[in-house]
């Protein structure tokens, strides 16, 4: 098959973790990185710098990998004055130039591959398999964003001009635009939503996650190597409340995030209180996704696709599966099936090849994930758990559990880890199986296993989610072909690595010249 069989762009390839020619000067090079010590601290650090935090690892919290350097409120307000001072010769530059350096980027990121590994690991908890797909993504999101600027952004849109005159659309950087990032995808959500900002023309002022600070600072620097001026993309490392400072800055033109559905609609909040431009929010949020799986399913292909769906990514994915349906008169022999897949499940240490499940990512994410299981076996549930062994002693380990339930509607809020519940019914209720779905408010993800078309045709119809998947997983949404995002509780649109998502960071003009 010729190269460019789907177009210009491929998809990064990876890294081919099955190769041993490959995999052991890989492992040699990662055992090295284990000894090294990070830092992040602001883009362009002030004299009366702020608090130092040690970044400690979720695998064993007794070790420290680097350490974070919280941007002061002066900071903030300095960073924001760069930004603004840049955005107009950012802008001008155009989507071929700019297109050019974010493409740089993604090189210098292949070439750093072990760093980027090291510190998925080290910092975020994540397995090698989950760590060389999240670099993965962050590369095919910074060549597909180079793409669209190139594409959206480098020419004005030739207008009809029934009266003889030239009209043209142009799409340009809204201002200052400020990126709040989450832990589960540290690299790859992290750069995904500074590199759309910056391929539409704006500046960025970005802020990790508070947990996840060193993997960004990484980024941030090959960006600036790759030739981004340092004032068009300033990291800002610290908590909650450098990120309100940022949101209630008037001159920040609009927010990208990722995180809570609670947050987002404080940081909306935040926006409309303050005096500025009314500020563009792109929110992605929460899920309480569901699986379907019907008496027509392939067994064996269920429990590998709920297994991972469920378990892999310790289930820190926003579009990790929460609450398995099955048909009840297939439900006793596919959860004994289920439960054989989920036995064999190996939790441990992320640096071991073995592991299938490593750390929830801090002490509080832990806690909140054992007391949701222990109300639960209060009420007399039916849970599973694995056990432990005492090599996950200190580190914020989860036993991977699965809990049986009435309804989807019986839980509160999503919970943010590898816990499954299971619930049975009937095929004549299917309807009222997804009305329960979408009364959950959230729209994120949902799958389906059967092999009948009509099936598959009344459930699409009828739910209200933004990723819909058949007869697979419903996890690792690949940038290009399966844009990402949801809808309601679930998230404002538009879909990150999608074709919609560089417009809605961006202004448009129309230029009308008369004859
Ligand atoms: N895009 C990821 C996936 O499809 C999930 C992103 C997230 O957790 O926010 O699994």
């Amino acid at each position: 098959l010729p190269e460019d069989i789907f177009g210009e762009r491929l998809n990064s390839a990876g890294i081919d973790l099955s190769d041993p020619l490959v995999l052991g000067p890989l492992q040699a090079r990662l055992s090295e990185l284990a000894q090294q010590s990070w830092s992040a601290e602001p883009t362009f650090p002030s004299d009366e710098p702020g608090e130092i935090a040690p970044i400690t690892s979720p695998q064993d919290t007794r070790i420290e990998v680097g350490t974070r350097r919280d941007t002061t409120p002066a900071e903030v307000e300095d960073a924001i004055t760069r930004a603004m001072a840049i955005q107009p010769g950012w802008d001008a530059l155009g989507g071929e130039k700019r297109a050019l350096l974010l493409e740089e980027a993604a090189d210098l990121f292949e070439d750093h591959a072990p760093e980027f590994l090291s510190l998925c690991q080290r910092e975020a908890g994540k397995t090698l398999l989950d760590a060389v797909l999240e670099l993965r993504e962050a590369v095919d999101f910074l060549r597909f964003y180079a793409g669209e600027a190139r594409r959206q952004f480098s020419q004005p849109m030739p207008l009809p001009g029934p009266t003889g005159e030239e009209n043209t659309l142009s799409l340009h950087g809204r201002g200052v635009f400020a990126t709040i990032s989450p832990w589960n995808f540290p690299l790859a959500i992290f750069i995904g939503m500074a590199s759309a900002a910056l391929a539409a023309g704006n500046t960025v002022v970005t802020k990790p996650a508070e947990q996840t600070p060193l993997i960004a600072a990484l980024a941030v620097k090959l960006c600036h190597q790759a030739g981004i001026p340092p004032e068009a993309l300033q990291l800002l490392p610290g908590a909650g409340e450098v990120g309100q400072a940022i949101t209630s800055d008037p001159r920040i033109a609009g927010v990208a995030f990722t995180g809570s559905t609670e947050t987002a609609r404080l940081i909306n909040q935040a926006l409309a209180a303050r005096e500025g431009p009314i500020a563009t929010l792109i929110a992605e949020t929460g899920g309480q996704n569901a699986m379907i799986v019907d008496s027509s399913a392939l067994p064996e292909q269920v429990v590998r696709d709920v297994v991972a769906s469920s378990f892999q990514s310790a289930g820190q994915r926003c579009s990790a599966l929460r609450v398995l349906y099955l048909q009840d008169d297939i439900a006793d022999e596919m959860l004994e099936m289920i439960r054989g897949g989920f036995e064999a499940l190996t939790v441990g240490d992320p640096a071991d090849l073995a592991t299938d499940v490593g750390p929830v990512i801090d002490p509080d994410a832990q806690a909140a994930l054992e007391r949701h299981v222990a109300r639960r076996q209060q009420n007399d549930r039916t849970v599973w758990r694995l056990d432990l062994d005492g090599s996950t002693a200190n580190g914020c380990f989860v036993a991977p559990t699965i809990i049986e339930l009435d309804s989807i509607l019986d839980l509160r809020r999503e919970n943010f880890g590898p816990v499954l519940h299971v619930v049975r019914y009937a095929s004549e209720n299917l309807g009222q199986v997804i009305a329960d779905i979408n009364a959950t408010g959230y729209g994120l993800t949902l799958g389906l296993h059967s092999r009948i078309a009509a099936t598959r045709k009344f459930v699409q119809a009828r739910a209200k989610v933004g990723n819909f998947y058949v007869n697979r997983n419903q996890i690792g949404a690949i940038v290009e072909s399966q844009p990402f995002g949801g809808e309601a509780l679930s998230g404002t649109g538009p879909k990150a690595g999608g074709p919609h998502y560089l417009a809605r960071f961006a202004t448009e003009r129309v230029t009308c010249i008369d004859t």
